[in-house]
């Protein structure tokens, strides 16, 4: 293969950063774009400032919202007294697309994780145990993975509230051990979460 265009392989690089998205794939977006009329390209261009430009993490829950606090939290037909503890956007709108959770979230950001440099203070959880102490909350429901990093972060989060006198439930294990939540069908996540046991 002769040597390509050097904007062409800017293009493809800059796709194949993105998460879940090979060198093919990358490959294959570009030559679509550039195929396509302006416009399509300008859509995509704009879709993408316009939401780093407007959307933000909510005050109260860090989900993201263009507004200081997003739609879920401003629900006043949810019952704040109960909270699921999240460790991302993508779990959290899971667990909202199966409709059973009538609380609140909170998106910690992350897994407690030593080695990568992950301490319980890079994530949102002074945020979570303030709530916790302010807002009358009584059921805490860790929505966590089974992995490691999930389970050291769901025991840190119930060591530091053992005292506050809530509830604190996990998720029962029928996501597989080491599985993600992002990953488990809709039917074992709503058992798993049906099932939550005392933590
Ligand atoms: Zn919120």
């Amino acid at each position: 293969m002769g040597k390509q265009s050097e904007i062409l392989q800017n293009l493809i690089d800059s796709f194949a950063k993105l998460p879940g998205i090979g060198k093919k794939s990358a490959r294959r977006i570009s030559y679509y774009l550039i195929n396509s009329e302006m416009k399509v390209s300008e859509k995509l261009a704009d879709a993408v400032i316009e939401a780093k430009k407007k959307l933000g993490l909510c005050m109260e829950c860090h989900n993201l919202t263009e507004h200081k606090i997003c739609d879920i939290c401003g629900d006043d037909k949810r019952d704040g007294s109960s909270i699921l503890v999240v460790e991302n956007f993508s779990d959290l709108y899971m667990f909202e697309k199966l409709n059973i959770h009538k609380g609140l979230y909170h998106v910690i950001g992350g897994l407690i994780s030593p080695l990568d440099g992950i301490v319980p203070s890079s994530l949102n959880l002074a945020s979570l145990f303030l709530r916790v102490r302010e807002k009358k909350v009584r059921e805490l429901i860790i929505g966590l993975n089974h992995s490691v990093e999930g389970d050291t972060t769901a025991l840190y989060i119930s060591e530091k509230l053992k005292d506050s006198g809530i509830n604190i439930t996990r998720l029962a294990t029928g996501i597989p051990i080491g599985g993600e939540i992002e990953f488990t069908d809709e039917v074992t996540l709503k058992q798993a979460f049906m099932e939550r046991r005392i933590f």
